[in-house]
């Protein structure tokens, strides 16, 4: 029997972060790096990974026969579990993964992972799902397989992708459109070296100060909250100043997607110069009132900028991590390499810059 190939892209956010904490808009494009598993339909699942080595070994239902699953075996686990929740029949699925999207740099290989197994196991099981319906399971999956309590935004990501296009997506309301990418552009990702360690506590503190501050606001629904409001309410005491700034990021953050959204869709000289502005205010927003820029991320953006980005700003969950640069396909290899030879002047974290353009989502390649 031939094996059948299975691919999930990775991601990068465009712009608007950490949005979905008030189920606001993002808008990634999925990469064309990504995770690949060439595997036959079995009686139980049996995975190994070239990259990380070791195996998942587990019934068709994602349960372990012996020990528990470890590593990254977790993921492949709680991918198979939570589909058998929806129903699907426990086939199971021998063979190899493969991947080129660097690991734990934020593009994302865990969601890639996740949507990888996810594809394949329904196809094996002749089990179909909506693509949004697959995401919820994979994140679910992430939460099961690691705790990590990370939104709808990189599992959709790797499933709704198309190429050339950044996906707009409502976090709150699930719904999307393609916003197509101005012809000849590339997306550069730089990951600054600096591991992001502080992520999930940084995260989690970040979603009680937003929480504290929507209840300043009562009932009110957090996408029609105006930052003059929060200015407001500040200035009366109702706000303290740092809930009031996190709110004061997500609202103008995603005032911010669709002023993106606006431009890339008529890239006049013009709007391409608004655009750099926007990215840059969208940094500094982070920088400054959601306070998860690192002094590497601030410099790699200036770098991006001084070197001929159209655009550049941090990107991911923060606390490190990589910054996203837009560039003209053909300027794009030399702005990685001015950029990382500054920035290994100034820093000593090891950087690394990856070229990608927008690419289709997770699909089965045969
Ligand atoms: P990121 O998603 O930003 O790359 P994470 O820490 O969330 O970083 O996820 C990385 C984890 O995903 C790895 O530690 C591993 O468990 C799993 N993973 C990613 N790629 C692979 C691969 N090719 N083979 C096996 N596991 C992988
Ligand atoms: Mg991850």
């Amino acid at each position: 029997m031939s094996a059948h190939v299975f691919w999930a892209p990775g991601r990068v956010n465009l712009i608007g972060e950490f949005t979905d904490l008030v189920g606001g808009p993002v808008l990634p494009a999925a990469l064309d790096l990504g995770v690949r598993i060439e595997a036959v339909a079995a009686d139980e699942i049996d995975l190994c990974s070239h990259e990380l080595g070791g195996r998942a070994h587990l019934t068709a239902d994602g349960s372990s026969p012996g020990d528990e699953a470890e590593g990254w075996a977790r993921y492949v686990a709680a991918v198979a579990a939570e589909l058998a929740l929806l129903g699907r029949p426990a086939v199971g699925l021998e063979g190899e993964i493969s991947s080129n999207l660097p690991i734990g740099t934020g593009l994302s290989s865990s969601a890639a992972l996740e949507v990888a197994v996810g594809v394949a196991l329904c196809s094996v099981a002749g089990f179909s799902l909506e693509p949004l319906e697959l995401a919820q399971a994979a994140r679910r999956a992430e939460h099961r397989a690691v705790g990590v309590p990370c939104g709808i935004l990189d599992q959709a990501a790797s499933l709704l992708g198309r190429a050339g296009d950044a996906v707009l997506l409502d976090t709150g309301s699930l719904a999307y459109e393609y916003v197509p990418l101005p012809e000849g552009i590339a997306l550069l990702i730089v990951d600054s070296g600096v591991s992001r360690r502080l992520e999930s506590s940084g995260y989690a503190v970040r979603q009680e100060e937003v929480g504290r501050a929507l209840a300043a606001f009562a009932e009110r629904d957090p996408r029609e909250i105006t930052p003059a409001e929060i200015d407001a309410y500040e200035a009366k005491g109702t706000l303290d100043p740092i809930a009031a700034r996190r709110l004061r990021h997500v609202v103008s953050e995603g005032e911010r997607v669709h002023e993106v959204v606006r431009l890339l869709r008529e890239p006049s000289a013009a709007n391409l110069r608004r655009l750099s502005e926007v990215f840059a205010e969208g940094h500094e927003s982070v920088r400054r009132d959601w306070e998860a820029s690192t002094p590497e991320l601030d410099h790699l953006v200036e770098l991006a900028q001084e070197n001929g980005a159209l655009a550049a700003r941090m990107t991911g969950g923060g606390f490190g991590g990589s910054i996203v640069a837009l560039a003209w396909a053909g300027e794009a290899e030399g702005l990685a390499d001015s950029v990382l030879s500054a920035y290994e002047g100034h820093d000593d974290a090891q950087a690394k810059a990856y070229v990608c353009r927008a690419s289709d989502g997770a699909r089965q390649i045969s």
